[in-house]
């Protein structure tokens, strides 16, 4: 607790003093480094002194801030964040209180408590990744577009949607952030980039088949969720041959479309997670991602099929499928994992911690 004063004001001079993102210049490799140096969870009895709350003398205290004070707690009432909200306003909160209005907007409430408690570690490294690491933002550390950082919700906007419910939700994601106080991802001694999405069709994505930069964190795993409890798991996207043309010729003005329809598509190229890694169309090959985008498809787990009236897409899950499916969270939540082991299944090789080590 004495610590929480100079944590704050380190903070903020790091966050102005750290070089923006670290170049991803991490090896596809999937095997795991498990860090040597993690001292197993051994209670250092020398610097415990058991519960001396009695003797808060200064010069006692004082010393502690030196060097041994990065193995504190952090805890979330103490890291203060800048918050862009969609007003264009930059507002002060604390990290609990952020969280709270995240965890509440990107997850279901009837989602079970330890899925609940995953997406809070994953949000609050999320957060501390932008904070420390890589800020995308000028004068805020995070804002509330979710298709930019994080999904964000104002407390008076869920008393409204959840009306008689709230006293009994809002203490549900209130219980999920304040029993991870602190929590976050390292991996190799760095805070982890913990993106996210909503549900994948059985593996998740490697970073680097989305963003061309990889993670040895963010790869390809297996994940559970299946259309029973997915809404819109499945989905379909269909275009008239002109709409199907304009679009691809919006991006691809070189692109070729002749009489013969059953030439306008040609070889599709899938990822080992078997989203489209790319498509022939129209004599140019065009990235699953792009595609995505240009027809905004669920996902980039997707068919494309080419008839004499129109085109259709058939997409599964939803989201770019790097790092935690939500959905796949709440699965292994109810096969009875708890949230570390959550976090640990989807992000290879993580190790979680609630020190300050990271932040000076
Ligand atoms: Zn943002």
């Amino acid at each position: 607790m004495k610590i929480i004063i100079i944590t704050v004001i380190v903070l903020t001079i790091f966050s102005f003093a750290y070089p923006a993102a670290m170049a991803l210049t991490t090896p596809m490799d999937v095997l795991p480094q498990q860090s040597s140096q993690t001292p197993s969870d051994e209670p250092d009895s020398s610097t415990q002194p058991q519960d001396d709350t009695a003797s808060e003398d200064s010069s006692a205290s004082s010393s502690q801030t030196g060097g041994d004070a990065q193995a504190a707690v952090k805890p979330d009432e103490s890291i203060m964040i800048k918050v862009l909200k969609s007003d264009g306003n930059v507002y002060d909160m604390t990290m609990r209180d952020y969280l709270i209005s995240v965890v509440a907007a990107e997850m279901p409430v009837s989602f079970e408590p330890e899925a609940l408690k995953a997406q809070a570690v994953a949000a609050r490294t999320y957060t501390l990744y932008n904070m420390l690491v890589s800020p995308s933002h000028e004068n805020a550390d995070v804002c509330t577009d979710y298709a930019c950082c994080k999904a964000y919700i104002e407390i008076d906007e869920l008393k409204t949607q959840w009306g008689g419910k709230y006293e009994e939700y809002i203490k549900k994601i209130d219980d999920a952030v304040s029993s991870t106080d602190g929590k976050y991802m390292s991996y190799n001694n760095e805070i982890v980039l913990a993106v996210f999405h909503s549900s994948s069709a059985g593996r998740t994505e490697n970073a680097e088949e989305v963003w061309n930069t990889g993670k040895p964190y963010l790869v390809s795993v297996d994940s559970p969720e299946t259309a029973d409890i997915v809404p819109n798991f499945k989905t379909t996207v269909t275009v008239t041959h002109k709409e199907f043309v304009d679009t691809v010729k919006a991006a691809y003005p070189e692109a070729y479309f002749g009489d013969d329809i059953t030439a306008w598509v040609g070889e599709t190229v899938n990822t080992p997670s078997g989203r489209v890694d790319h498509i022939t169309i129209g004599g140019i090959d065009i990235e699953g991602t792009k595609l995505r985008d240009m027809f905004d498809l669920r996902s980039a787990y997707f068919s494309l099929d080419l008839n004499s009236l129109d085109a259709t897409f058939t997409v599964t899950g939803y989201g770019h499928g790097v790092g935690m499916s939500q959905y796949g969270a709440n699965v292994l939540a109810l096969e009875g994992k708890n949230y570390e082991e959550i976090l640990k299944w989807y992000y290879t090789g993580v190790e979680l911690r609630d020190d300050a080590e990271l932040f000076e």
